[in-house]
């Protein structure tokens, strides 16, 4: 059940002051595939937030320096709570308290599990459990295949983000930097942040 997932990002979040979504609202629109969504937060720290859709909720991680699409780059990204599926199109303004800052919707699309051991699939739920996963982003800005290994377990599990080597590696490229609008609304997290004033 998503609301057992989902108990660790309620209990962080006061619904009465953020305009968060409490995840009482489900998916919206059946796609076959299952979504992605990058969203760039700037809240005390910078940060880009990587949702898988798996099961009924979002798996999370944020990626301090956001995603590269160079293979040689090896990005950080702390495991962080489940998301509810409607924070994939959640974009605006956090006020004071847990993730006070901006978000926007920086990259979002579908994308298709790749994970396999010894020839066979693993299921993304499980491929997460077991520290593994390999995946191909049908993204507006990223595209292909990147890996998720996980480096250290605990209470902050740690993991590295990596493009792998295909049509969709670009070691020139920086989307990061320049490509910092939303793919949805156009705005920048600086858009935001001056339209709170
Ligand atoms: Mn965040």
């Amino acid at each position: 059940m998503a609301d057992d997932k989902l108990e660790r990002y309620r209990s962080k979040r006061d619904f009465d002051r953020t305009s968060e979504p409490s995840g009482r609202g489900g998916r919206k629109g059946r796609g076959k595939e299952p979504r992605f969504v990058i969203q760039k937060h700037a809240a005390s720290s910078l940060h880009y937030d990587l949702r898988l859709e798996a099961g009924d909720v979002l798996k999370s991680w944020a990626v301090p320096k956001g995603p590269s699409t160079d293979p040689r780059e090896k990005r950080l990204a702390v495991e962080v709570e489940d998301h509810p599926l409607d924070y994939a199109d959640f974009e605006g303004a956090i006020g004071e308290g847990y993730g006070e800052g901006q978000v926007i919707v920086w990259d979002r699309g579908t994308y298709r599990n790749l994970t396999e051991r010894d020839g066979e699939a693993v299921d993304v739920e499980r491929a997460i459990a077991d520290g593994h996963l390999s995946f191909w982003l049908e993204g507006e800005k990223l595209r292909g295949g990147y890996t998720l290994q996980r480096t250290r377990g605990g209470a902050k599990p740690q993991w590295l983000l990596i493009k792998r080597r295909d049509e969709g590696a670009d070691a020139r490229r920086n989307p990061v930097s320049s490509e910092p609008a939303s793919v949805l609304s156009g705005r920048t997290v600086e858009d935001i942040a001056s339209e709170e004033q």
